[in-house]
């Protein structure tokens, strides 16, 4: 699958406390969205509450989210400014509350000139930049926002579909096919021999960048089968007593990552030319360049390195 790398853009405003925007302090409704912890006060729904006096928009133009041009910590639109905003609206989605207020993911004309105030940035830009929590949300406003342009015929008879109201859902009026937001998990995958962690370098990255082993699910393939045909295939080696750790979203473009740690149990490595440039076995204290904390690939390689000292502590 693609890279894992990070794309450099981490600002200094990520080292701020989150909740505390001194750029934006006073003004209060910015305050209300950095009071607010994503991780416990976002609850998902699909069907907008009918009266509300607040909302909070997230922008997304042509794969791009809107944010504010004057620096700090970025936040959604509030109500105000949403409507005030000059741009041609395509779409609307409600994605959910954070706390009693309602957020809606929206999608402006690619055509329109960047508001004055605002710039678009990429999603990548926002990983490690904002909470998790709310890189998680941005994510999901993009891929609700990506999947309904996606879905506006039906792929099997060619009809105009037409939003369901029922749930989140495309329906085509001709033939009844129903359309979900659709997921591409993926397994991703630390292996330790001792005191070493094997590392790859993806084919398609540039520089000396190594990461664990990923690879998208196949039809038909348990998770734990994926891990093995992905370990096998693209360093030739087999893996024993598979441990899952955790999860994470990864919206490039609509991905959901199934970590896991892996032991060494037999072979040497071969590589997958294609997907691969190169694999090796790296001790804990001679690690290369390699991805951190923000993705998960990183957490897993820090949880790796982590459990290799506490066993040489250990004995
Ligand atoms: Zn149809």
């Amino acid at each position: 699958m693609s890279s894992l790398s990070l794309s450099g853009h981490a600002s200094p405003s990520s080292h701020l406390p989150s909740g505390k925007d001194p750029l934006l302090a006073g003004k209060v409704r910015c305050m209300e969205w950095h009071s607010f912890d994503l991780h416990h006060d976002f609850v998902s729904g699909d069907h907008a509450p009918s009266d509300f006096n607040e909302s909070f928009h997230i922008v997304v133009s042509d794969g791009e989210i809107l944010g504010h041009v004057s620096g700090g910590i970025w936040r959604p639109l509030d109500q105000d400014e949403w409507r005030w905003l000059d741009v041609k609206r395509v779409s609307q989605h409600y994605l959910g509350l954070v706390g009693t207020v309602p957020v809606f993911a929206n999608e402006i004309d690619p055509e329109s000139d960047e508001p004055q105030g605002y710039e678009f940035d990429n999603l990548w830009a926002f990983l490690g930049r904002v909470d998790e929590p709310v890189f998680n949300l941005i994510g999901k406003a993009k891929q609700i926002v990506d999947w309904d342009n996606d879905h506006r015929f039906c792929g099997q008879c060619g009809e105009q579909t037409e939003r369901s109201s029922g749930d989140r859902s495309r329906r085509c009026p001709a033939c009844r096919r129903m359309f979900y937001p659709r997921l591409s998990p993926s397994i991703i995958c630390c292996i330790r021999r001792g005191r070493d962690i094997l590392l790859a370098k993806n084919a398609q990255s540039r520089g000396d960048f190594y990461s664990t082993i990923a690879g998208f699910i196949e039809p038909g393939e348990s998770i734990e089968e994926a891990v093995h045909r992905e370990v096998k295939e693209e360093v030739g080696l087999n893996v024993m007593n598979l441990q899952y750790i955790s999860s994470q979203p990864w919206p490039f473009p609509n991905s959901l990552m199934l970590g896991f740690h892996a032991e060494y149990e037999s072979g040497d490595i071969l590589l997958q030319e294609e997907e691969i440039a190169d694999a090796r076995w790296f001790d804990i204290d001679a690690l290369p360049n390699r991805p951190m904390g923000v993705s998960i690939a990183g957490r897993l390689i820090d949880s790796t390195i982590a459990r290799i000292r506490e066993d040489s502590s250990t004995g």
